[in-house]
């Protein structure tokens, strides 16, 4: 593993931490590139050295792909680790990175491309065996008869989505089919102006299914594994929220076997890294929606329950290394919950930056908390309002409830409005307790408390 010596931590936040701490305790050095505005990042801090490569604004630094290039040169860094968001998804970029000498932490550039379009991403799914959900096979034609006779086979209410669409923009769902016609095309010319490609295709609407995701790592020898699933269904406009492992009900049997499917998807696509496939779950059955090509913001339930550490398996992979664990180590231990903290107004959900004046992290047996926030830290206005998450884990998952509500009490958080207080009221929510509920609870739950 001695040629990977430097990497280049391409983030900010709590993640950009993160890798950095999965970096040192592996003696590898790091180099923090961050904007003007987050000069006093902890993990700027601590990195070996640090470079700013341009002002606050995202598109000006963190998704500046020659400033991060120059930066990887000028350190003589040998990786790239992207992190989540900004340029994790970007097959341009992994494949700017590797043209120009360096290794991208992450799958190789033409798989970001094939699993960042949803109707090849399916199609390859479908391929190697992955349960999706029924559907047009493959894009809608011009034919708007042709569409008509497609989505009555399938079945109203059906989706129309983006074929390049992402982050919950590009979809519109269809009732009947005097709306289907109209509903193609606004959601063409959507996809056009803001994707650049009007390519569409539709799929059945399932109206209370939950989000249920399968974490995966994989080396370049052709090695996979799956590390079970996780339980996003806590969602607010799409964003989760909650996050917990294992997903409440799932059978071991049904984890062996959707587990196994992306297994064999990995293989097949050769896949290197981390990455996750997400599902909706609905009646019993797991429906694929599309696949993350990177850490996700939740891994850290998964390897509360596993034990495996998935950013230090994701620069080892990258180092050439295989994998660390075969499938049959891989046993789940207890319950992980995660609560996603932001800097919002935990009533109107409206951004709440500013100066934090006051901080201390809770802790305790099953507690791990992540976050780059300090007492005197000034969340920027400029970048997404996670500021740090909480993760507890439990023998069971009413242990690990416990704990979490214990952590949230005792941290202590002020100068700005943070969820904090939508996540005390949610671990003591009825429904939550029951657990196994659909993507739509915590909406509805919202606005029963509203109204
Ligand atoms: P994006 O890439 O924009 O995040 P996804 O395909 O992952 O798009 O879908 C985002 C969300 O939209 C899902 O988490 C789910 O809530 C909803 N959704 C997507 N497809 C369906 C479907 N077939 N039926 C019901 N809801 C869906």
């Amino acid at each position: 593993m001695a040629v990977l010596d430097k990497i280049v931590i391409a983030n900010r936040g709590e993640i950009a931490l993160r890798i950095l701490r999965a970096c040192h305790a592996l003696g590898i050095k790091t180099v923090a590139v961050h904007s003007t505005v987050d000069r006093n990042l902890k993990h700027v801090a601590m990195a070996d050295e640090s470079v700013c490569i341009g002002p606050a604004p995202a598109t000006d630094s963190y998704l500046n792909v020659p400033a991060i290039i120059a930066a990887t040169e000028v350190t003589d860094a040998v990786a790239v680790h992207p992190g989540y968001g900004f340029l994790a998804e970007n097959a341009d970029f992994a494949e700017r990175v590797e043209q120009s000498g360096f290794i991208f932490i992450g799958p190789r550039p033409e798989t970001i491309r094939l699993m960042g379009d949803k109707v090849s991403a399916i199609k390859a799914m479908k391929d190697a065996g992955v349960p999706c959900v029924p559907g047009s096979d493959g894009p809608l034609p011009e034919d708007a008869q042709e569409c008509l006779r497609i989505a009555r086979q399938v079945g109203y209410p059906i989706i129309i989505k983006a074929s390049a669409g992402g982050g919950g923009r590009g979809m519109r769902v269809v009732h009947t089919e005097a709306h289907l016609n109209t509903a193609l095309q606004l959601t063409r010319q959507e996809a056009q102006t803001s994707f650049g490609d009007a390519t569409v295709y539709l799929e059945k609407f399932l109206e209370t299914p939950r989000h249920i995701e399968v974490q995966v790592v994989a080396d370049q020898h052709g090695n996979a594994i799956h590390l079970g699933e996780r339980d996003c269904s806590t969602q607010r406009r799409h964003q989760k929220v909650i996050e917990e492992a294992p997903a409440p009900g799932i059978t071991q049997q049904q984890r062996d076997e959707i587990g196994s499917a992306c297994v064999e998807a990995c293989k097949r696509i050769g896949y290197r890294g981390a990455g996750t496939f997400e599902f909706l779950f609905d009646g019993g059955r797991f429906y694929f929606i599309e696949m993350n090509t990177r850490i996700q913001v939740e891994h850290p339930v998964t390897e509360r329950i596993t034990g495996v550490d998935l950013v230090r398996e994701q620069i080892l992979v990258a180092a050439g290394d295989t994998l660390s664990h075969r499938q049959e180590d891989i046993q789940i231990r207890g319950h992980a919950i995660e609560c996603r903290i932001n800097a919002e107004d935990p009533e109107t959900f409206m951004p709440s930056p500013g100066l934090i004046e006051g901080f201390h992290a809770p802790g305790g047996p099953g507690i791990r908390m992540e976050s780059h926030i300090y007492d005197g830290y000034r969340v920027p206005p400029n970048y997404d309002s996670l500021i740090g998450k909480i993760i507890s884990h439990g023998e069971d998952r009413d242990m690990a409830i416990a704990r979490l509500r214990v952590a949230l009490d005792e941290m202590v958080l002020n100068g700005i409005k943070t969820n904090v207080p939508l996540h005390k009221w949610l671990l003591w929510d009825r429904g939550f307790l029951k657990g196994g509920f659909n993507i739509h609870y915590l909406e509805k739950r919202l606005e029963e408390r509203q109204g």
